[in-house]
């Protein structure tokens, strides 16, 4: 523990993952697992990890990077904190995310920017930017982070690591920072397909305190690695290599798909015809469900609350004017217009049918392969800078991952060569409830 922390305080300053760090505390739950003795046996005995700022930690500041949040201290652990340390995990800290988790840059976030651990100049994605960027900087061998339409396995492909999204329900949203409660999944940022398995083997499982877990059993995620995939069938959308991917990402894709071949897997061309539909229907839906969602930052019940207010309607106005950051705001009033009674039917049913449409052309398609493959990202990570002035362009660099949330299925993230020296991710894309496969491959190809 006291050398995580020399390496954060040696690598962090030029990073900027980390909100707030738990040094004491740490200090403190690693000693008291030496003293016991006994804990060696547990899964993440002495492991330090990190955690997502928009995860609740108990006694330890949380903010989801919102000035509205500023000086929130959580009063209990989400489920997944909670199931961490029990698996003998020290939480090392909080991690830098998007405001709210809202963005793909992590330029978002009210106090800082985290820098691409391969390139300080660029983005490392978003919005887990700060979980991939500590993990892959080499501070951590493991951050969670959250994926709502692509804030793991986006940053993680930016920054050349594992990220799992699994299936919607596989784990407890408890404590978990709402932003679209129907979209929104915890997942690991790793080094390796393993930490991963060994991450949801701890994660997963159905919780009581909330409702949308699934009440499955929870498989040994590790028993599948190390197998062959001969003979496995796996689909590759043309829409996924189509138009605004860049070439040399396609390309490197391509040659992905000659290693399967080449591991007794056959690779064919299939078609995911609402692909493009995707995108608009994200941000209707996801918009809405945040608007919701946050109307309980009122300035009453939680952290930042504005001075010299003259009634109470002014406390609600000013401090959700001056708390939340633009990207928020847009989010606010987008999804409040969606659900609006006189535009309802025309956005955010539309929007509902056309998610049916994306999860139908996914099950198709599942009817005969084990899993689909494509990019991660259409292009490797941009400049800090380059697309924050632009929300559409910004919106478009989600295009590959946002069908998954939308179709609740799992979905990882793992290093495929490079281009131009920045590193590719190379999406696995599975069946409800199958991570298990998805391990099995992308252990196979790593
Ligand atoms: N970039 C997407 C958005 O801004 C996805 C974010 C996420 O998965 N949390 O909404």
């Amino acid at each position: 523990t006291a050398q995580t922390f020399a390496d954060i305080k040696r690598i962090d300053p030029e990073i900027d993952a980390f909100l707030t760090l738990n040094e004491a505390a740490a200090k403190k739950a690693a000693a008291a697992q030496d003293d016991a003795g006994i804990e060696a046996d547990k899964p993440f005995a002495g492991v330090p990890v990190g955690i997502k700022d928009n995860i609740v930690t108990k006694g330890l500041k949380t903010t989801a990077a919102s000035k509205i949040l500023n000086n929130f201290v959580p009063v209990y652990d989400a489920t997944v904190v909670e199931k961490l340390q029990a698996a003998g995990a020290i939480i090392a800290g909080k991690l830098n995310l998007d405001e709210f988790a809202m963005g793909s840059s992590t330029e978002n976030s009210a106090f800082k920017t985290t820098k691409n651990a391969w390139d300080h100049t660029k983005v490392p994605g978003g919005s887990s930017g700060g979980s991939a960027a500590a993990v892959a900087s080499g501070q951590l061998p493991m951050a969670l982070g959250t994926d709502t339409g692509g804030s793991i396995r986006q940053p993680a492909a930016f920054n050349g690591i594992v990220g799992l999204k699994p299936t919607y329900g596989r784990v407890s949203r408890w404590g978990v920072i709402a932003f679209a409660s129907s979209l929104d999944v915890v997942g690991s940022l790793t080094h390796t397909v393993r930490d991963a398995a060994l991450t949801l083997n701890v994660i997963a499982g159905h919780d009581k305190k909330d409702a949308t877990t699934a009440d499955l059993a929870v498989p040994d995620y590790t028993a599948k690695l190390g197998q062959s995939i001969q003979g496995m069938k796996i689909a590759l959308p043309e829409e996924y290599l189509g138009e605004g991917v860049d070439p040399a990402v396609a390309e490197q894709i391509k040659q992905a798909a000659e290693q399967f071949r080449s591991l007794g897997a056959t690779v064919e061309t299939v078609s995911l015809p609402h692909t493009k539909y995707a995108v608009p229907a994200y941000y209707i839906i996801a918009s809405s469900e945040a608007s919701s969602n946050l109307q309980r930052f009122d300035g009453i019940r939680y952290g930042f609350r504005a001075k010299d207010v003259k009634n109470l309607e002014d406390v609600y106005v000013r401090s959700r004017s001056e708390g939340f950051g633009p990207e928020v705001k847009r989010r606010i009033m987008l999804g409040t217009f969606s659900l609006s009674a006189g535009f309802y039917d025309a956005y955010f049913k539309k929007a509902a049918q056309v998610r049916t449409l994306i999860a139908q052309d996914f099950d198709k398609v599942f009817e005969d392969y084990d899993f689909i493959i494509g990019p991660t990202t259409p292009t490797t990570a941009f400049k800090i800078g380059a697309k924050v002035t632009d929300p559409l362009t910004m919106y478009m660099n989600d295009i590959l991952t946002i069908p998954v949330n939308l179709a609740g299925l799992p979905a990882l993230s793992i290093p495929a060569g490079l281009v131009d020296g920045m590193p590719v991710g190379l999406q696995l894309i599975g069946k409800q409830f199958d991570e298990q496969t998805l391990l099995q491959a992308a252990d196979a190809f790593e």
